[in-house]
């Protein structure tokens, strides 16, 4: 039985500055590196110690995967296995743990920068906004991976909080008919990130629910793509906002009285709330 455990590394969304510290942390002592060559910028590999042994996952099935890592891990104490964005998304994180577990090797995940996150970061849009929306769904469109029941984008699309549309960019056209048969506007704004944070590649579209699909095709954006429906879009520039209670003056929470009528300050028993 090995001694080395696999970390599950979140690599971030492509800019290499955006891995955490700790994952960066990992990759510098790595005897072994599995990554995903499709998504994960090969910027990342470039804490990789000498030595080490690098393998790209985009032809192997996953039956090879979890044996690659088995057998690095019977060989060195750190085995990474880095992902793209953060490795509980849309990552196949379950079906690689499971073997490890059978096979009693150790693992642990490292959390990374989603690309739902970048692509905000990116369009400089909050996905949260006061007596606006408080609710965030990451979701995708059905495509070879079937939805569960209830779960279908027009369903989802019913509570018109945001959306954060992954691995759908290609089914655009499905993308506007299901947030049009919710009820949204033609005119609602969405925006499509290409290759958020991605250094010199990135790409910002942004459209309505009647525009975007073409406004996409135009730019011949065909992966690698978040699409971001939300009626925050575009706060940055309105006039009118309610403001977060976080920083009201008058609102207290743990961390700051009120400025009116309390002066003595103690943190404890103070709702953690904003
Ligand atoms: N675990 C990843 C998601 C993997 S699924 C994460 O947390 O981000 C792959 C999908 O993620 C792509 O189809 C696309 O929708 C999105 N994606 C990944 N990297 C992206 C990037 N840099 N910019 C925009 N979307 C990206």
């Amino acid at each position: 039985m090995s001694g080395g455990t696999v970390w599950f590394v979140g690599a971030g969304p492509g800019d290499p500055e955006l891995i955490t510290v700790k994952g960066r942390a990992l990759i510098e002592r790595a005897g072994a590196i599995l990554f995903a060559g499709s998504l994960v910028s090969e910027a990342a590999m470039r804490w990789a110690p000498a030595g080490c042994v690098i393998a790209d996952s985009k032809d192997m099935t996953l039956e090879q995967m979890s044996a690659w890592l088995i057998i690095q891990a019977g060989r060195c104490q750190t085995v990474v296995r880095l992902q793209t964005g953060d490795p509980g998304l849309y990552g196949a994180l379950i079906e690689l743990v499971q073997p490890l577990d059978a096979a009693g090797v150790p693992i642990a995940v490292v959390p990374g920068v989603s690309s739902a996150m970048a692509s905000a970061a990116t369009a400089v849009e909050s996905l949260t906004l006061p007596e606006v929306t408080q609710t965030v769904i990451f979701t995708r469109v059905e495509g070879r991976t079937p939805m569960p029941e209830g779960e279908s984008l027009e369903a989802l699309a019913a509570h018109h909080s945001t959306l954060c549309i992954f691995l759908s960019i290609t089914l655009m056209g499905r993308v506007a008919a299901a947030l049009t048969a919710a009820g949204w506007s033609p005119d609602a704004p969405v925006v499509v990130v290409h290759k958020a944070s991605w250094p010199g590649e990135e790409k910002i579209i942004r459209g309505t629910v009647a525009t975007i699909q073409g406004l996409c095709r135009d730019a011949k954006i065909v992966s690698q793509s978040m699409v971001i429906a939300s009626p925050t879009l575009g706060a940055r520039h309105w006039q009118t906002l309610a403001k977060s209670k976080l920083y009201d003056a008058s609102f207290t929470h743990k961390f700051r009285r009120a400025s009116t009528g309390l002066t003595t300050s103690t943190s404890q028993n103070l709702p953690e709330t904003t």
